[in-house]
């Protein structure tokens, strides 16, 4: 995934995931001295939630001597989650969630910010648990092209775009808890208040069931797509990418997924 001398961007939420990776990403890049590391967080404005996660990540930083940029969602779009949780409750569209609107939002924060630092590449802390999740959730969604997506390495398909990389795509959940646990590292304990409303937790105890009945039912359905991405990605028309007429980043159609949802939230 990485080359000596690259530059590489880190999503650290605060998390036991996203510090657990930062601990070991520091170590091995001490025996690379061309490599450069940046953590990024990004503060998307949940009260009660976040401000724990920030002094978390912030403290880890320091202590591990590791450059860190802070983001939110205030200063890049004008409002805090809460604050767009609050429109998306008065407009009652049932498909409209926080977190629908949080995972776009962040994924632009965090691509603006690696692209500034001039990163290669981009890490995040998702975990084996998160891709299979991902898998079934766009299998749910009629979203079957999109699971070609799911993979270690997601290239860069235009200049600004940085490649996506996902160091622990391959390990289990449980596993990374328990090094957080044995490191001693001090991880965000809260759940996300709007973590409920998402489909993706009712896929994340199904799949739990599962792997306690048949062990390794996670491993073989990444696996499973690892053999038919091929033939996925044969099928799926090339995306050509070009400037959102609103915010100049990139897109598909005209404009982008973030300016869109803000437009239908009447914020932008
Ligand atoms: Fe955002 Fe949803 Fe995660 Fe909360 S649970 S941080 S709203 S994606
Ligand atoms: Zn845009």
């Amino acid at each position: 995934m990485l080359k000596p001398d690259d530059v590489v961007a880190m999503a650290v939420s605060g998390g036991k995931d996203s510090l657990s990776l930062l601990h070991i990403m520091v170590k091995i890049e001490k025996n690379f001295p061309e490599a450069r590391m940046c953590a990024v967080t990004v503060d998307e404005g949940i009260r009660g939630y976040r401000d724990e996660a920030m002094k978390l990540a912030v403290k880890n930083c320091q202590k591990l001597g590791v450059e860190h940029k802070v983001v939110s969602f205030k200063e890049m779009y004008g409002y805090r989650l809460d604050e767009l949780v609050d429109i998306i409750q008065k407009k009652e569209e049932k498909d409209l969630t926080p977190c629908s609107y949080c995972g776009v939002l962040r994924r632009r924060a965090l691509n603006s910010v690696a692209r500034e630092i001039e990163a290669d590449n981009l890490a995040t802390a998702h975990n084996l648990d998160d891709e299979t999740q991902t898998i079934l959730l766009n299998i749910i969604h009629g979203d079957a092209l999109r699971i070609a997506r799911v993979k270690p390495v997601l290239s860069a398909s235009h200049p600004k775009l940085v490649q996506r990389i996902k160091p622990f795509c391959e390990v289990p959940e449980r596993e990374i808890a328990l090094y957080a646990h044995l490191k001693k590292i001090r991880f965000q304990g809260i759940p996300c208040p709007y973590a409920q409303t998402a489909l993706r937790n009712d896929i994340r105890s199904m799949l739990n069931t599962m792997e306690q009945k048949h062990t390794g039912a996670k491993f073989t359905i990444l696996r499973s797509i690892e053999r038919i991405r091929p033939a996925l990605e044969a099928m799926g028309e090339e995306e050509k990418l070009r400037n959102c007429r609103l915010c100049g980043e990139t897109t598909i159609g005209e404009v982008c997924k973030p300016c869109q949802m803000l437009q239908r939230l009447g914020v932008l």
